[in-house]
């Protein structure tokens, strides 16, 4: 399958992609990886890509691009590919549509996890990781507690709420995601590739997935 998957933070969306993966082989993409990968591995895109990173500037959309356009021409891509969080915006969507056209690829779906505001909210806040750089488990203080005493129950350390978690931050990651991401429903919607899918449960989702991809 060669699809898009849109959703707030917090909509599920690398479980997701991650669980159709191993169902049918598709490779699981995200810009972030891609990005680490190229620096990574050295290559001439990677280089320029970390130039900008180490100045503290966003990574040009034209680089993104030139960077995916190369990831999606190895071959495990022959096998389908699943956009985990990309595009982001509108001229990255417009980006994508030029690339895609250019490599004589199509997508068969765009799909949007529609997760309640509240779902979104009460999943992020809960999360807790280990603060240990080296271990990083995630916990859930309601469904996978660490220890009483707040501590990782794999390597001892104290286990903290990420900045970028706590009910402020997620409120304005929430409001970005608005503002940016959004429109690309609307976007896709015009286009006819789109399908919504509302349910919080993982299996639901995947099984939703096959049966549209199958039409
Ligand atoms: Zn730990």
């Amino acid at each position: 399958m060669r699809i898009v998957l849109l959703g707030a933070p917090g909509a599920g969306k690398g479980t997701i992609a991650k669980l159709l993966s191993i169902f049918d082989g598709s490779v699981q993409i995200s810009t972030g990886d891609i990005l680490r990968n190229a620096v990574k591995a050295k290559t001439k895109l990677g280089n320029e890509a970390q130039g900008y990173m180490e100045r503290g500037e966003l990574v040009p959309d034209s680089l993104i691009m030139d960077i995916m356009g190369a990831r999606l021409q190895e071959p495990d891509c022959k096998k389908g590919f699943i956009l985990d969080g990309f595009p982001r915006t509108i001229p990255q969507a417009d980006a994508l549509k030029g690339l895609l056209k250019k490599l004589n690829l199509t997508l068969d779906l765009v799909v949007n996890l529609d997760v309640p505001r509240e779902v979104i909210l009460d999943r992020l806040t809960t999360r807790r990781t280990c603060s240990n750089p080296s271990c990083q488990e995630i916990y859930n203080i309601k469904s996978k507690p660490p220890t009483p005493d707040g501590k990782c129950k794999k390597c001892g350390w104290k286990v903290v709420q990420r900045d970028d978690e706590t009910e402020e931050a997620i409120g304005n990651r929430l409001v970005t995601y608005n503002e940016k991401t959004a429109p690309l429903i609307d976007y896709y919607q015009k286009e006819g590739s789109l399908k919504s899918i509302s349910s919080t449960s993982s299996e639901e989702i995947v099984a939703g997935i096959a049966k549209a991809i199958k039409k």
